[in-house]
C-alpha cells in the first residue's frame, strides 16, 4: 500500500497504474490529468476529496531531495507515523521549490471504495447552498466530496459543455465506502431541509460522470466564456467551515462593490472558495480593479482565520498577502529557514518569500 514515485509522473497516470492492484493516491487535485507528482508535492495540492482523504501532503511517507548545495537528504520513513525529529517531509511539501528540489517520493496509498454513490443538488439561493453545505460538514455525514459552483458559474458551465444545469446554486457531492446508501439519506435529509429545489443521485459511474460534467469542466468553462477576457487572477481562499457562508456571500458584495462578475466555485467542505475575474487585457483600470477586488476578498478570508491560499501557493502573485496572513514572527522564521537552507537564493527565486523582508 505504498509507492515509490518520481516528481514527473502525472497523477492521473499514477492512478491508472494502481487501479489494477484495487488502490490509489485519493487526493489528487482536479488538475491531475496534467499536475505532476512534483508539483502536486510543491504547491501541498488539494482537490474534490479533500474533504475526506485530506491533502496530497497528508500521504507522503517521505522524499528524497536535493538540496541547494547539491547534497541528496532522505526524509520520512515507510511508517505511517514517526515522532523522530523535526518533520522535514512536512517543511519540503509546500515549500514550492524555495528550500530543495523533490527527486522521489513514497506515498501512502489506501484501497478503492467499495461503493461510490454521488450526484448534484441544486438550491434557490446561494445562503441556502452553503448553509447546506455546512450543515453536512458539521453533521459528521462521512462525505468524500462536497463543491460548490454559483449561478453565473453554473451559466458559465452549461455555455461550455452544452449542459442543463439551472442558473442557480448547486452542490456537487460524492460518498464513499459500504455505508454510502446510509450517508446518502443523511446528506438527502441535510439538503431538504435547506429547501433544495432539486437533488439527483446514482452510483452508475457513467452517470455520476454526466452529473459532474458542469463542475469538471469549470477550468476551460472560465477560459472560454467571454473572447474578449482573459483570466487575471483565480483566487482560492480558504476559511472555517462556519464562515464558508460568509466568506461566498462577501465575494457576491465585491463583485457588485466593484462592478465585475466574480463567478465563485469550489471545494466548499473544506471551506475552500475559488473566484475568478475576467478582465479585457487591453484595459489596465480594469485590470487594476480586478487586483483591488482579489485583495479586498483575501483580506475578509484571513480577517475569518482562513487563508490567502488553500491550495494553488503563494508564488509570485501573493507574497505581498503573505505577512498579512502569517504575521511578522512568522515570516522571519520561514526567511531563517530559507536562508539556511539556501544561502544564495538559487531556489526558485522570485517565490514565496522574495520581496518579503524578514
Ligand atoms: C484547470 C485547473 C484545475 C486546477 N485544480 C486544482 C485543484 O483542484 N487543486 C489544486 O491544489 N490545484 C489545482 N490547480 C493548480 C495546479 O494544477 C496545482 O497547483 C498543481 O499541483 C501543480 O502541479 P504542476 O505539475 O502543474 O506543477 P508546476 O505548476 O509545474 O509547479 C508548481 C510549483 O512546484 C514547483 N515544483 C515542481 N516540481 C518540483 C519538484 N520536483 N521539486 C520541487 N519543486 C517543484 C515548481 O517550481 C512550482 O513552484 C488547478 C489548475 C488548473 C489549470
Amino acid at each position: 500500500m505504498q509507492v515509490d514515485v518520481e516528481p514527473g509522473v502525472v497523477g492521473d497516470d499514477l492512478n491508472e497504474e494502481l487501479a489494477d492492484r484495487g488502490l490509489h493516491f485519493p487526493s489528487f487535485p482536479q488538475s491531475a490529468a496534467f499536475s505532476t507528482i512534483g508539483g502536486m508535492l510543491a504547491t501541498d495540492a488539494s482537490g474534490t476529496k479533500t474533504v475526506k482523504y485530506g491533502e496530497v501532503g497528508d500521504w507522503v511517507l517521505g522524499l528524497e531531495v536535493v538540496r541547494a548545495d547539491g547534497s541528496v537528504v532522505e526524509t520520512g520513513t515507510r511508517a505511517r507515523k514517526s515522532s523522530a525529529g523535526y518533520n522535514l517531509t512536512e517543511l519540503f511539501v509546500g515549500s514550492e521549490g524555495t528550500l530543495g528540489v523533490i527527486t522521489r517520493a513514497t506515498l501512502d496509498l489506501t484501497a478503492l471504495p467499495a461503493e461510490t454513490v454521488g450526484g448534484r443538488a441544486t438550491f434557490a439561493t446561494l445562503d441556502a447552498a452553503t448553509d447546506a453545505i455546512t450543515d453536512v460538514v458539521r453533521s459528521g455525514i462521512d462525505v468524500a466530496t462536497l463543491e460548490l459552483i454559483d449561478p453565473l458559474t453554473a451559466e458559465m458551465a452549461n455555455a461550455y459543455t452544452g449542459s442543463d444545469l439551472p442558473a442557480t446554486p448547486a452542490v456537487f457531492f460524492e460518498i464513499h465506502g459500504r455505508g454510502a446508501a446510509a450517508e446518502l439519506d443523511a446528506v438527502t435529509e441535510r439538503f431538504e431541509a435547506h429547501d433544495a429545489t432539486r437533488i439527483e443521485s446514482t452510483a452508475n459511474e457513467e452517470e455520476m460522470a454526466e452529473l459532474w460534467r458542469a463542475r469538471r469542466e469549470i477550468g476551460h468553462a472560465l477560459k472560454e466564456w467571454d473572447p474578449d477576457r482573459a483570466l487575471e487572477v483565480v483566487g482560492d481562499v480558504t476559511v472555517p467551515i462556519g464562515s464558508y457562508p460568509s466568506i461566498v456571500a462577501f465575494i457576491g458584495e465585491v463583485s457588485e462593490e466593484y462592478g465585475l462578475p466574480i463567478p465563485a466555485f469550489g471545494h466548499a467542505g473544506d471551506g475552500n472558495a475559488h473566484y475568478a475575474l475576467l478582465c479585457d487585457p487591453g484595459d489596465p483600470e480594469e485590470r487594476t480593479r480586478a487586483h483591488a477586488a482579489s485583495e479586498r476578498i483575501i483580506e475578509r478570508a484571513i480577517d475569518l482565520g482562513g487563508t490567502c491560499t488553500g491550495e494553488h501557493g503563494i508564488g509570485a502573485d501573493k507574497r505581498s498577502q503573505l505577512r498579512a496572513e502569517a504575521g511578522d514572527e512568522a515570516v522571519r522564521t520561514m526567511r531563517d529557514v530559507k536562508e539556511a537552507l539556501d544561502p544564495n537564493g538559487i531556489l526558485n527565486p522570485g517565490t514565496v518569500l522574495d520581496d518579503v523582508d524578514g
